[in-house]
């Protein structure tokens, strides 16, 4: 039997409704700031789903598109005025930056209550010691999927490709939490499908297309497509969506599975903010 297809839109949707209900009879709204430097035309499609998406839930937005050529001391200024504006309680900042900014001090500047994509090395730190206040988007948006087909955690065999501190090893780690018993493959393993093949859980963060493919997959598997690559005109994951579906159990689609769930995560990290925000202005 093929796979059940993890509608990714579907469920982010009901998500975004809920926050728009919370978000309609509150005083102060959620508010966000996206910053955007230079003109990456994936980075700007985005930026602009971001910005949809956090005025369709009611949020307070602001949004910067800075220039290619800002300087790094520049941008640290204005997340530091972020970082001070009591309006807005989470800032994103679009990665990749240009090459002239090192992206970690970027992203490392951003103050933790308001680092909504997860990613600074104190919301990293807590998600490790099991104290999260802030989960990358994308490794939450994979532990929703993976719940939404009903399927117990604890106890599951899950392998994740991928060890990205963004994506892979919070995957990872949330996996663990939820008590699977976890393995971490990378480029540098040998016979990825040695592992992949015992996986009941399978998320693959890689970056590279169709890398995983029908025979490395366990019958009846969830699989969790987290990967974007651009071919031709079309957008396709790192998983061999039409032959995997005949395998595995449940599966997401690329586009429709982990981005549009991401989106909505962050919109819930904003949310979290706030409130955040309200306990350390206490
Ligand atoms: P990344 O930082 O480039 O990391 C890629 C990981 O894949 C690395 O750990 C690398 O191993 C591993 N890898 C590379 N080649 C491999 C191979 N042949 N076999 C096994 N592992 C291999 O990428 P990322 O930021 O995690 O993103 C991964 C993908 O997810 C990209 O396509 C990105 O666009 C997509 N993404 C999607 C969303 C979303 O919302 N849907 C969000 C973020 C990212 P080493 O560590 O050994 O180099």
């Amino acid at each position: 039997m093929p796979a059940k297809i993890i509608d990714g839109n579907k469920i982010a949707k009901s998500i975004l409704e809920d926050i728009k209900h919370k978000v309609k009879n509150m005083k102060q709204k959620p508010g966000l700031a996206l910053v955007m430097v230079g003109n990456n035309p994936a980075s700007e499609v985005y930026v602009n789903f971001k910005e949809k998406d956090s005025k369709e839930a009611g949020f307070y937005c602001e949004r910067y598109n800075l220039d290619n050529d800002t300087g790094e001391m520049d941008l640290l200024k204005l997340i530091n005025e972020l970082n001070q504006k009591p309006e807005i309680h989470g800032v994103l900042v679009q990665l990749p930056l240009p090459k002239h900014i090192d992206e970690r001090l970027i992203t490392n500047s951003i103050l933790p209550q308001k680092d909504v994509d997860g990613f600074t090395p104190v919301s990293l730190g807590r998600l490790l010691c099991e104290d999260t206040i802030m989960a990358p988007a994308t490794a939450m948006a994979c532990i929703h999927l993976i719940e939404s087909t009903g399927t117990k955690i604890e106890g599951k065999n899950a392998v994740v490709v991928g060890r990205s501190n963004i994506v892979g090893k919070p995957a990872a780690m949330m996996l663990l939490e939820k008590n699977a018993t976890v393995t971490v493959c990378h480029s540098r393993t040998k016979n990825i499908s040695e592992f992949t093949k015992k996986a009941d859980i399978l998320v693959v963060a890689v970056g590279k297309p169709k890398l995983i493919t029908k025979e490395m997959i366990k019958e009846g598997a969830i699989v969790i497509d987290v990967g974007i690559n651009r071919v031709g005109d079309k957008l396709v994951g790192d998983v061999d969506f039409e032959s995997v579906k005949e395998v595995a159990g449940f599966i997401t689609p690329v586009p429709g599975g982990v981005g549009p769930m991401t989106r909505a995560m962050l919109m819930e990290n904003t949310l979290k903010a706030m409130e955040l925000g309200r306990k350390f202005s206490q």
